[in-house]
């Protein structure tokens, strides 16, 4: 919000306040009203709602209840860019992350992870960036290694992940790419829950064309635009939680086919073509709180805990049983290429 100059100062000062009461959270629940989109309501709320963990809905459509936070530090990562109270997720997924960190450290030779942004306090639309990480079961990891000292807070919104890229090209830059990298990656497409990561199309290449293991979980690693400063994981929706919608399941096969030469070609990154009819496109309206699904009003009209430091942190919370599993056909928009021709 900006807060016109040639307002009167006490005015000036008015506003400010109540600019304040609201991004604090004090007023969220009574400002979450009809004209507000979904990404204003969700994009205020600065603590989870006090609720069981439950994601409702879909990963690009949709909202979390009871959200935990990935805390700032742990023995083997990092959450970045802190300022934007991105790192709550789905205890699942704030479980996941502590995993990998550790398996990575132990295994891989990848001395801990970089953690970028997980989901929103009660997750939601965003005012800025991603379609998806609304449920509270995405998770970004930078693709650069967690030094060996604790970043502070204002390097943790300066430094820049690096991408694995020459430059101007779809191909890896082997200067930078390292076994680690490719063994990071397939540690966390090997585990059940991860459903699939987001990654470039050529670090997937990279991947077909080098790794020697196990290739099982090879095709859960998706090829998408961005994704060559980090790589994104999607977990599935978590046993019994009723009210979340699975995605279809990736392709069987490794995926190191006609749909990864597809990438290779002119095609996906033409820019689109204009109407026919040169008519200029109606803007998409925003989304409001009436497209989420009913129980995401439930979410925004929660009380809030009264502080972070209440929500119960990572793998030692257990999200609460639920009666029945639903798995739901796929709706909204999401991240995969346009078909193969
Ligand atoms: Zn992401």
């Amino acid at each position: 919000m900006i807060i016109p100059r040639r307002l009167p100062d006490a005015l000036r000062r008015a506003a400010l306040a109540a600019v304040i009461a609201a991004t604090a959270g004090a007023a969220f629940a009574s400002r979450a009203d009809a004209e507000q989109t979904a990404k204003q309501i969700f994009g205020a709320a600065s603590l989870p709602a006090a609720l069981p963990a439950r994601p409702i809905g879909f990963y690009s459509k949709g909202c979390l209840a009871g959200g935990v936070a990935l805390p700032a530090d742990g023995p083997t990562w990092q959450a970045m860019r802190l300022s934007r109270n991105r790192r709550w997720g789905h205890p699942d997924m704030v479980a996941l992350v502590e995993r990998l960190s550790k398996d990575a450290a132990a295994m891989d030779g990848w001395p801990g992870l970089l953690v970028g942004d997980l989901a929103q306090p009660r997750g939601g639309p965003m005012l800025s960036g991603h379609a998806s990480h609304q449920v509270g079961l995405d998770a970004d990891i930078w693709l650069t290694p967690m030094p060996n000292r604790t970043l502070s807070a204002a390097e943790r919104e300066s430094i820049s992940a690096i991408s694995m890229l020459k430059q101007d090209s779809l191909y890896v830059d082997d200067r930078k790419w390292t076994p680690a990298h490719a063994r990071l990656l397939m540690r966390a497409a090997s585990y059940p829950e991860v459903e699939r990561i987001f990654i470039h199309p050529g670090i997937k290449k990279k991947l077909c064309d080098t790794w020697k293991g196990d290739r099982s979980a090879m095709g859960k690693l998706r090829p998408y635009y961005g994704h060559h400063y980090h790589f994104h994981i999607r977990i599935k929706c978590p046993p019994g939680a009723s009210g979340c919608k699975s995605q279809t399941p990736p392709p069987a096969g490794d995926g190191c086919d006609a749909s990864l030469a597809w990438w290779f070609t002119d095609e996906p990154w033409a820019p689109a073509k204009p109407p026919k009819d040169d008519k200029p496109k109606p803007k998409p309206r925003e989304m409001q709180l009436s497209d989420l699904p009913a129980a995401c009003t439930d979410v925004v009209r929660a009380p809030a805990l009264a502080s972070a430091a209440q929500a119960p942190f990572g793998s030692a919370m257990k999200p609460a049983p639920v009666a029945a599993a639903a798995t739901l056909p796929l709706q909204g928009p999401m991240p995969e290429p346009r078909p193969v021709r």
